[in-house]
């Protein structure tokens, strides 16, 4: 059976790269955007004349409505969904807890913890009205275990939630034969660090990185597209570190 994949939030960055890699290895590719349809657009032109099958498809990844409409609209063009990668995920400008607001903290939880839960939930119904033995994969990060003080500790903990989310929901559906696992990144060269204010932050924090240098998004690409595979059959509720040592 074909394979169909969701990527959330990959008009650009790591998400990008996964929905690269799947369509090279043959899966068609939903890539989700929410508000960036012209970098989706051009993605889905690569892909095409690289003899791949993806279709752009707008969503708030935190909107379940809209999480619910994308499935069925990919079931509709591309066939029953077998893979979710979990990849929209923010940040903020980097601050101290206490002078992060509320609002903020909502924000990023709304995106990273939520998001995930919806579109887990709309992968897993999909799944089973297939009867399909799918993969997911939630990304993470390293900060979930550093805690990032002084940087955005409401962030670390939005990823830890997803950590442990991923493990209880892994053990949830193991029986079923659907695989749920996580991969966390560390340091990775996408804009997503314009976006916390500080564009330079990998060039900086390198030489605190034991591998000396940030990531770049196809090598965080490369073990969520394999966790995917069936190559990674027996493994679920891991998280995947890819840290460069961190
Ligand atoms: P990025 O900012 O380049 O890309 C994230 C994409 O997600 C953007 O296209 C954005 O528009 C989209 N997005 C955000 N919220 C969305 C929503 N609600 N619905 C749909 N799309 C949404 O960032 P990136 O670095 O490629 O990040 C990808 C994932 O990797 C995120 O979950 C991030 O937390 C995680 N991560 C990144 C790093 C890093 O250093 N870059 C490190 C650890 C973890």
């Amino acid at each position: 059976m074909k394979n169909v994949s969701i990527v959330t939030g990959s008009g650009r960055g790591i998400g990008a790269a996964v929905a690269r890699q799947l369509a090279a290895e043959g899966h068609a590719v939903a890539v989700n955007f929410r508000s960036d349809r012209d970098a989706a657009d051009e993605l889905i032109r690569t892909i095409r004349a690289d003899g791949g099958l993806a279709l752009a498809v707008q969503a708030d990844a935190a909107d379940e409505a809209q999480v619910a409409q994308m499935f069925a609209l990919v079931e509709q063009e591309l066939g029953p969904v077998s893979a979710l990668v979990n990849n929209a995920g923010i940040t903020s400008r980097m601050a101290s807890f206490m002078q992060t607001a509320p609002a903020t903290i909502e924000d990023v939880f709304r995106t990273n913890v939520y998001g995930t839960m919806h579109c887990c939930r709309a992968a897993i119904e999909s799944f089973r009205r297939s009867g399909t033995k799918g993969v997911i994969v939630n990304v993470s990060s390293v900060a979930a275990a550093t805690g990032s003080p002084n940087e955005y500790v409401h962030y670390a903990a939005s990823k830890s939630a997803v950590e442990t989310f991923t493990l209880g929901l892994a053990k949830e559906l193991a029986a079923e034969g659907i695989r749920v696992c996580a991969v966390a990144p560390g340091l990775t060269l996408t804009d997503i660090h314009t976006v916390s204010g500080e564009p330079d932050r990998p060039a900086r924090l390198a030489p605190k990185i034991p591998m000396q240098r940030p990531a770049t998004p196809e090598e965080i690409a490369e073990p969520i597209v394999w966790l995917l595979s069936p190559a990674a059959s027996y493994i679920t509720g891991t998280t995947l570190r890819c840290g460069g040592g961190l």
